[in-house]
C-alpha cells in the first residue's frame, strides 16, 4: 500500500534530521516547519499552503458535532480472524498492534449527534488502523449506521479514509462492498440523505462502494482519491498520467466529486446542505 504516500523531492534525509521530533512537523507540500500545537488549533491544516494533514477521528468528531450532543454507537463490535490469516505478520497480531495504537476496535468510529442542531449519524474512518482498510467490522458498522439513519430518518455523513478492502479477510472484505451498497440503495430510495466526505486517501474498495454513492460527494483539498494506484494504471495503459491525476481537484473537474471543502468550512457546508436537502 505504499503507492499513496506523498513524495516530496524537497525533503531529504538530512533535512528530516534537523527537525526535533514531537513538537515540530514539516509540511509535505510547502516544506514550512509547523509547530504542532499551532497546527492542532488550525485543525491540522497548514497555514501557509492549506495542506490538509491526516487526522484522527476525534478531530472530525469535535470539529463537526455540537458539543455535548453526541454518543458513540456500535463500539462493542470487535474484529475476528476467521481465516487464521498470516503473511509477514499474523493478522491477530496486526489487529492487536492497531488497537493499542489507536485505542479503537477497528478502522471506524460511529456517532449519533447533532450538526448545528440537525441530528445525524456520523461515521469516521481511521487511516491509522491498518490503512483504514475495510474488513467485516467496517462493513458492519457502515451498514448499521445506514440502518440507524434510515430508522431515525436523519442524514448519514461518512468521512472516508481508506487504502481499500482488507486483504487479511479476503472475500469477507469484498462482500462488504455489496452489503453496504445494497443498504445504501434502500436508504436512498426511501429519501435518506447520504453525504460521503473523501479525505486523503480514499482508494480501492471504499471508492468502489459507499465512497462514490453519495447524494452529494464532498472532498478535502488535495485528497488522493482513486481505485487502483497510479503506477498500476500507468503500466496498464502505457501512457503518462496527467498532472494532478487522482487528486480531489482533478476528480471535481471530471465530475466525480461535487465540491471541495476545506476542513474549517466543513461543518458550515454540511449544515447548509442538510437544511437545503431535508424537508
Ligand atoms: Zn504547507
Amino acid at each position: 500500500m505504499s503507492w499513496f504516500r506523498r513524495k516530496d523531492k524537497n525533503i531529504t534525509d538530512n533535512s528530516k534530521k534537523n527537525i526535533p521530533s514531537g513538537l515540530w512537523l514539516k509540511c509535505p507540500t510547502c516544506s514550512e516547519i509547523q509547530y504542532k500545537p499551532e497546527l492542532d488549533k488550525n485543525y491540522s491544516v497548514c497555514r501557509h499552503c492549506e495542506h490538509h494533514f491526516r487526522v484522527q477521528p476525534s478531530v472530525y468528531r469535535d470539529l463537526l458535532l455540537d458539543e455535548g450532543t453526541f454518543t458513540e454507537i456500535f463500539n462493542n463490535i470487535k474484529p475476528s480472524d476467521p481465516l487464521d490469516f498470516e503473511a509477514e505478520k499474523k493478522y491477530v497480531e496486526q489487529l492487536e498492534t492497531a488497537q493499542l495504537k489507536t485505542k479503537q476496535n477497528d478502522a471506524i468510529n460511529c456517532f449519533n449527534g447533532q450538526i448545528n442542531t440537525h441530528e445525524v449519524i456520523l461515521a469516521i474512518m481511521n487511516f491509522s488502523f491498518i490503512g483504514g482498510s475495510m474488513g467485516s467490522v467496517v462493513g458492519e458498522l457502515v451498514s448499521r449506521s445506514i440502518e440507524s439513519a434510515r430508522e431515525k430518518k436523519i442524514p448519514l455523513i461518512l468521512i472516508c479514509s481508506s487504502g481499500g478492502a482488507r486483504m487479511q479477510e479476503s472475500s469477507l472484505s469484498l462482500l462488504q462492498l455489496a452489503k453496504t451498497s445494497s443498504k445504501l440503495a434502500r436508504f436512498q430510495e426511501e429519501g435518506g440523505l447520504f453525504i460521503p466526505i473523501l479525505t486523503d486517501p480514499t482508494t480501492g474498495g471504499v471508492t468502489a462502494s459507499f465512497g462514490m454513492l453519495g447524494d452529494v460527494i464532498l472532498a478535502e483539498p488535495g485528497a488522493l482519491i482513486g481505485f487502483a494506484g497510479p503506477r498500476v494504471i500507468k503500466q496498464t495503459i502505457g501512457q503518462d498520467l496527467p498532472e494532478g491525476f487522482q487528486r480531489a481537484e482533478f476528480l471535481k473537474d471530471k465530475g466525480f466529486v461535487d465540491r471541495i471543502v476545506p476542513r474549517q468550512k466543513m461543518k458550515d457546508i454540511l449544515s447548509k446542505l442538510i437544511e437545503m436537502l431535508i424537508k
